[in-house]
């Protein structure tokens, strides 16, 4: 992985995202060892200011694993082998939900939503009332592969008037898009450190409502790992907060750091740094005459677009990556080659979107793309500009 000079690196993808210097230096600090106070004085200020981001009250448990560990954690301490479990599907990681909750004996029962569409939330009203016995409905909040924003607090609402808990996968959207926990009444969030926490991948951060910590603790099928009642047990038995097992201390060290980042930005104007650069990306886009792919309710963590007639999104991936340093991503699952998505969450700036629109320009004329060259830049200065 020599360096080149003349290509710099840099992530324009939905995850992982760029890490910040200060972030990025204090994963190399020496390891401390995690049943000191030293440590553990690090862990309780990373419990407490975690939660100004997830907006809850509630303990967040950090788990040593990537996202879809802390999703298999809710559908394992929230349902049991045997229960419904009702998962909104229109991309991969809807889908996910699925696959992990059939692995473990569960019986997932699909709210299936076209790709690049957002479920309604009367679909999940009807879901609900043909399936009075789910335990749970598991949502995203920001459906990477599609790049679809989900409404979420109107699913919620709906979701509270059941006996069934709430989940939602916000691992690409936490600190990108807009999320309310305690006041929406979502009963679980699940977040990862490589998205809007810029950090790098390897922890799963999950926190459960009232209701949610409830329900797990008359859910009595086999858990050990991912117990999440053993965690919060170790979180607040003593002053200082503790784990069940090792922790991942140097990203525990980094978060810390992230979370001074976020404390100083604010929750309120993070949501508006990501909501302007998603419309400037989206502007950017549109004037270059290509397609959106969720047009209707686009993230404004990640902007999917249909590549242009006759070419595959990877080839526009490949010399984004290749000749400009900048990395994009092409489709997942059946639009693997169909869709090419950038994305602009985390440590992310208006900088980042004006090259990353005059690469894209330059990449697509090569290809023999007619494009209006410089079109997409100005329409993100305009909506720089306020325009
Ligand atoms: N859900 C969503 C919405 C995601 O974007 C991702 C990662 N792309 C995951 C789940 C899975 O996370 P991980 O790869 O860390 O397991």
């Amino acid at each position: 992985l020599g360096e080149d000079v003349t290509i710099k690196k840099r992530i324009m993808a939905p995850g992982p995202t760029e890490v910040p210097p200060t972030v990025l230096g204090a994963a190399g600090q020496p390891i401390l060892h995690h049943r000191t106070p030293q440590f553990r004085a690090i862990f309780a200020q990373v419990c407490e200011k975690i939660k100004l981001v997830f907006l809850t009250k509630q303990p967040v448990i950090t788990l040593a694993a990537g996202g879809t560990g802390g999703m298999e954690a809710v559908i394992i301490n929230l349902s049991d082998p045997g229960e419904k479990v009702l998962v909104v599907s229109g991309g991969v990681f809807g889908e996910r939900w699925a696959k992990i909750a059939e692995a473990l004996g569960r019986v997932p029962v699909k709210v299936n939503v076209e790709w690049g569409q957002a479920v309604k939330p009367a679909e999940i009203e009807a879901a609900l009332t043909a399936n009075p016995d789910a335990v749970l409905v598991c949502g995203t909040l920001s459906e990477t592969s599609t790049g679809v924003e989900h409404p979420i607090e109107a699913m919620a609402k709906i979701v509270a008037g059941s006996k069934a808990a709430f989940a939602v996968d916000a691992i690409s959207g936490l600190g990108a898009c807009r999320l309310k926990m305690d006041e929406w009444g979502v009963d679980a969030v699940v977040a990862g450190t490589q998205k809007g926490l810029m950090m790098p991948p390897g922890l799963a951060l999950v926190a459960l409502s009232e209701k949610g910590w409830a329900q797990a603790r008359t859910k009595k099928g086999p858990k050990f790992y991912w117990n999440l009642e053993t965690a919060l047990k170790s979180l607040t038995a003593e002053k200082l907060p503790d784990t069940p097992y090792t922790p991942n201390v140097s990203l525990i060290m980094q978060l810390a750091e992230s979370l001074k980042l976020i404390e100083a930005e604010g929750m309120e104007a993070i949501w508006k740094r990501h909501e302007l650069l998603s419309k400037a990306t989206r502007a950017g886009v549109n004037a270059l005459g290509l397609k959106l792919y969720a047009p209707d309710s686009p993230s404004v963590a990640v902007t999917s677009v249909w590549a242009p007639e006759g070419l595959e999104g990877t080839a526009i991936v490949k010399k984004m990556r290749d000749e400009w340093g900048i990395s994009i991503v092409g489709g997942q699952g059946k639009v693997k080659t169909a869709i090419f998505r950038i994305g602009h969450l985390g440590y992310a700036d208006r900088a980042d979107v004006l090259m990353t629109l005059a690469a894209l320009e330059v990449v697509l004329e090569e290809l023999k793309v007619t494009v209006p060259r410089g079109q997409g830049v100005k329409a993100a200065q305009d909506v720089f500009l306020g325009k």
